[in-house]
């Protein structure tokens, strides 16, 4: 019975396993036969206080990040297919013996299950992360490389960043960021141009597309020499605006290929271009996130 519901609800467009009513006390003796609650064992209503409503939801979702929380408990960020950014309390994860925290590291793709106080996943208190499964753990073939390494982290702090609202869906956020560490993770292209691609197409579905052939002003077809942050990409002579530059076209070629997927160009640009593209996309992406990103300046180039 709770298998099956588990299912439906995977399969179903909210995603919400079951409601339960009645006092923490209840929930506590597990779940009566025939009931709708899954999984509560794991659960441990009694530090919420006294509830009236609980709710369980299942999502899949990738580990931003983790934070200490008391002796042996963390908050784990992850970024969720249906629900956006999710910020939730896992239980006992610190202890060394516990696969459950295991699972739920930087990277990991995990299939969780979350237990909230009330009807929505992301409410005034935390939601509680109570199962989760690996999908893939994408940490394994990132964390040994240093350079794969801080290119995940940029990609993991631009994601959180770009999802200001937590619950707020961000399927295409989502789905970029899956990707990116997949290729990221099984060394197919340099760690720094799949960071690009990432960067972005980040800003492409957060309504930032940067144009690099036609102009971003008036719309003269490419190519176009001049470079603008504030403008939105290349410029025309006529529509360049003070402090425009002048990349290479060898630059410029680059950055539309990442955006539009091209690798067989990209994996052929000249080191000096690769550089001289990186630091555009950096201007760009600093223009659009209003403070730098961290953990960008520790990429190497
Ligand atoms: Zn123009």
């Amino acid at each position: 019975m709770p298998a099956r519901n588990v299912r439906a609800a995977r399969n179903g467009p909210r995603r919400r396993i079951g409601e339960v009513a009645g006092a923490a006390g209840k929930l506590r003796s597990g779940p009566r036969p025939g009931g709708r609650c899954v999984g509560l064992r794991a659960a441990r209503p009694r530090a919420y206080g006294r509830m009236d409503r609980m709710s369980l939801f299942r999502d899949d979702g990738i580990v931003l990040r983790t934070q200490k929380l008391g002796e042996a408990d963390r908050i784990i960020t992850l970024l969720t297919r249906n629900h956006g950014r999710v910020r939730a309390v896992a239980r006992g994860v610190r202890r060394t013996k516990s696969k459950f925290g295991a699972r739920l590291e930087p990277f990991s793709h995990v299939d969780v299950q979350f237990f909230a106080r009330g009807a929505e996943l992301v409410g005034r208190t935390l939601p509680l992360c109570t199962q989760s499964e690996t999908i893939a753990a994408y940490g394994s073939g990132i964390v040994t490389d240093y350079a794969r390494y801080t290119a995940g982290t940029a990609m993991l702090e631009t994601a959180e960043r770009f999802t200001d609202h937590e619950g707020e869906p961000a399927v295409q956020q989502y789905l970029l960021l899956v990707g990116g560490l997949r290729t990221l993770a099984r060394g197919e292209h340099a760690p720094h141009l799949v960071l690009d691609a990432f960067l972005l197409r980040s800003l492409a579905v957060n309504g930032y597309a940067p144009s690099f052939d036609s102009c971003a002003k008036c719309g003269l077809p490419g190519p176009n020499r001049f470079f603008s942050v504030a403008s939105g990409g290349v410029v025309c002579g006529d529509c360049r605006v003070p402090g425009s530059v002048v990349p290479s076209s060898e630059a410029i070629g680059l950055l539309g290929a990442l955006l539009t997927g091209d690798w067989a160009a990209a994996d052929a640009c000249a080191a000096r271009h690769v550089r001289e593209g990186s630091g555009l996309v950096a201007a760009y992406l600093h223009w659009h996130l209003e403070r730098g990103l961290r953990s960008l300046r520790y990429v190497e180039k």
